[in-house]
Order: structure tokens, then C-alpha cells, then sequence
């Protein structure tokens, strides 16, 4: 809000007009500036000629026949492409017990998730995400991040009730403005949704988990842990050299103490890699330390990317194996979902529609370098 009362200032127009725009953007989802009745028609030409609405502007849509998960690519105004999750219920971050829920998470027929990316590609080329193997483009814009929503919440024409960053990139790597999208979000003018109810997942950075602890913002918080073998989590997800298995499970535990919200680990197992028994044994060693929320995530093959090396290598457990592995979780209190297979007749993991789109795009383009690839 501060910065949209010094933009309407520098405009030469009083403070109070920021408000009336915020309401018109975030609040009653204005698509253009003349539908902003409230404000004059010079002010709103000159909105007009220094300002745009848009941000990103929905490209293809795929609707999964099965369960309803929409998957919206969304083209952004230098032309690169993002991709949004739209999950009816439930949130894939729910799980069946929550203990901080006075939350009064909405019933499942009413919940409407949205996943939002928060950077164009990622730089952590974790070694079984689509989109690490697109490398690094840029960092969204807080504006690109809640256009997002809102675009997505105008094309269900309901309200979105649940929000998780977990699209493409890593949201502590555009710290600054994912913060300012999930001020914005949650602000009672806006579209007010609570803090217990939107989601960040990171790959593993410690300071900016203790950062946002200190700050204050009470969101959920998900680790994309996956192993809890140090070696074997410097192998899947390279970052691990930065900051260690210990240093993230402490940085969780001070999350925790400060916000009281119990942290989620995602965890996508692998056959016999991080699905053993001596893996169980890791996590209740873990659950004695910090109350533990487990999503397992089923392994979406990558393999259209063209991917080599390492990550090639990599198979999603067998059902049965992914079923035994969760009981045995459960055997010893941890509470486990697994998470359903949302989308996955319609590419809706990390990345890769928009993966996809611009492998298509590039082949469209320079069909020499794509008869050299192949
Ligand atoms: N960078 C953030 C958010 C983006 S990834 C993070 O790492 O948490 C969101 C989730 O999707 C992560 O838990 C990630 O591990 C998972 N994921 C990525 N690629 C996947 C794949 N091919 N199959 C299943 N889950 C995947």
C-alpha cells in the first residue's frame, strides 16, 4: 500500500486514491482502469498511460477430465510463460488431524487451492524437477505473483480459499516479493486470505526460514525434503551443500517455536533410494525433535525433458512400497498424507506444461537446433 501511495503522489493526486485503487485491483478484481467509477476520468487516463492492470495474461488451460485440477499457463508481458495449479479440494497440503485448527480450514467442497510459481525457471536443479531443467530465467513480480490469483479465482469465478507456493521456482530465492505478494493476499481489503491458510514450500534455505519466523508472517511452512541422508539429499537436491539436513531441521524447529505451526516435509519416494527402512527410521528419530506433517508426493516422471545423468535414474516407488513406507510412518504417530495424483493426466507437476510449451516454442522457432538435438 505504501508504495501505491507514492505512485498515486507522484502523480500529483492525494494519498487516499491508493486505497480506492488497491480495492478496485485486489478487492472487486477490475480488469481495466474505466471500470474504477470512483475516480475521475483525467486521474483515470492518467492511470491509463502510465500504468498497466495485467500482468499476465492467461495463455492455454487444461482441465483434468478425472478430478477437475485446472493447469493455467500464463504468458507475462516479455513473453515468457509461467504455469499455475487451480485444485478444487483439497488442499494438497491439508492433512487429515490439523492440531493448530481453530484454523477452521474451509470444508472440503468449499476449498479452492491455487499453487502460483514465484520465478520464471529456478536456478536449484533439483534432480527430478521439470523445471530446474529450464535453468533460471528471472524473478516474478509481486504483481505477477497475485495476478496470478486473481486471474485464476476470475476464471473459476469462485473464491479462492487456499493458497500454495509451490509453482515453479524457490520463493525464498524472490524473498522480497513473494513477502509483498502474501501481504497483499492476506490484506482484509484485498482478498483477505488468512496466513494459516496459504503455504510456502522451499527447497532448504535456513536463514530465510528463521527470517520469516522473526517477521512475523504466521504462513504454513513446507520442506521439500525427500531424504534425510545428507549424502542422498546432496545427490537429489545440490542446495544441501549450502545448508546441511541439520541446519534446515533447526531452522525448522526455531519456525516452529516461533509461530507454533508444525512444518510439512514433502517427500517423493524413490524405488529402494530413500524408501527404506533405515528411511523410516530417520524420521522417527526426527519426529522426537519436531511434530512432523508428511505429504509424500508420487514421483511424475520427467523423462520428456530429456534428462540425463542422475535424476534418469530415478523411479517413483511402487504403490504397495509408497503404502508400506506411509504406515510405517504412521505406526509411529507421524501423520501422513499422500497426496493424490491431482492432475497428473494433465503434466500438473512443477513445471512441466510450461516446460512443454517452450520446448514447442523453440522448435517452432529454430527447427535446425531441434533437428541438432534429436
Ligand atoms: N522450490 C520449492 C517450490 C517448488 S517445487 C520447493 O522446492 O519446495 C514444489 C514441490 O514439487 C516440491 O516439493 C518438489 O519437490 C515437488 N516436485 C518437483 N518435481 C516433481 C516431480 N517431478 N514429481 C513430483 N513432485 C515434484
Amino acid at each position: 500500500m505504501k508504495e501505491l501511495q507514492a505512485f498515486v503522489e507522484a502523480l500529483g493526486e492525494k494519498k487516499y486514491r491508493a486505497a480506492q485503487l488497491f480495492s478496485w485491483m485486489y478487492s472487486k478484481g477490475a480488469e481495466s482502469f474505466d471500470e474504477m467509477t470512483d475516480i475521475s476520468k483525467e486521474f483515470r487516463e492518467v492511470l491509463a498511460s502510465s500504468a498497466r492492470l495485467d500482468t499476465v495474461k492467461l495463455g492455454r488451460k487444461s482441465v483434468s477430465p478425472t478430478d477437475g485440477t485446472t493447469k493455467f499457463l500464463f504468458q507475462l508481458n516479455d513473453g515468457l510463460m509461467i504455469e499455475s495449479v487451480l485444485i478444487p479440494a483439497p488442499d494438497p497440503d491439508s492433512t487429515v488431524e490439523e492440531e493448530d485448527e481453530t484454523d477452521a480450514n474451509p470444508p472440503a467442497d468449499k476449498r479452492l487451492t491455487l499453487c502460483v510459481s514465484t520465478q520464471v525457471g529456478c536456478p536449484l536443479d533439483c534432480k527430478f524437477c521439470a523445471t530446474g531443467t529450464m535453468g533460471f530465467l528471472r524473478n516474478l513480480t509481486a504483481g505477477e505473483i497475485v495476478d496470478q490469483v486473481l486471474q485464476a479465482q476470475r476464471f473459476a469465478d469462485r473464491r479462492i480459499t487456499n493458497l500454495v507456493y509451490m509453482g515453479m521456482g524457490e520463493p525464498m530465492l524472490n524473498y522480497d516479493d513473494v513477502m509483498k505478494s502474501i501481504d497483499i493476499i492476506t490484506d482484509d481489503r484485498s482478498l483477505n486470505i488468512g496466513f494459516r491458510h496459504v503455504t510456502v514450500s522451499t527447497a532448504g534455505y535456513a536463514d530465510r526460514i528463521r527470517q520469516m519466523a522473526d517477521e512475523g508472517r504466521k504462513v504454513k511452512l513446507a520442506l521439500s525434503l525427500h531424504s534425510l541422508d545428507s549424502e542422498k539429499r546432496t545427490q537429489l537436491m545440490p542446495i544441501t551443500k549450502k545448508f546441511s539436513v541439520e541446519t534446515l531441521i533447526e531452522a525448522l524447529e526455531y519456525y516452529y517455536r516461533k509461530t507454533h505451526r508444525r512444518p510439512t516435509f514433502e517427500y517423493i519416494p524413490f524405488e529402494g533410494y530413500n524408501d527404506t527402512d533405515e528411511d523410516v527410521k530417520r524420521f522417527v528419530r526426527l519426529s522426537k525433535r519436531i511434530p512432523c506433517k508428511v505429504n509424500i508426493i508420487p514421483f511424475h516422471s520427467i523423462a520428456f525433458t530429456g534428462i540425463s545423468g542422475f535424476g534418469a535414474t530415478l523411479r517413483p516407488s511402487p504403490r504397495d512400497q509408497m503404502e508400506r513406507f506411509a504406515q510405517a510412518l504412521r505406526k509411529a504417530n507421524i501423520t501422513v498424507m499422500i497426496r493424490g495424483s491431482s492432475g497428473e493426466d494433465i503434466e500438473a507437476a512443477c513445471g512441466q506444461l510450461a516446460v512443454e510449451e517452450g520446448k514447442k516454442r523453440k522448435s517452432r522457432q529454430t527447427p535446425r537446433t531441434r533437428r541438432a538435438d534429436s
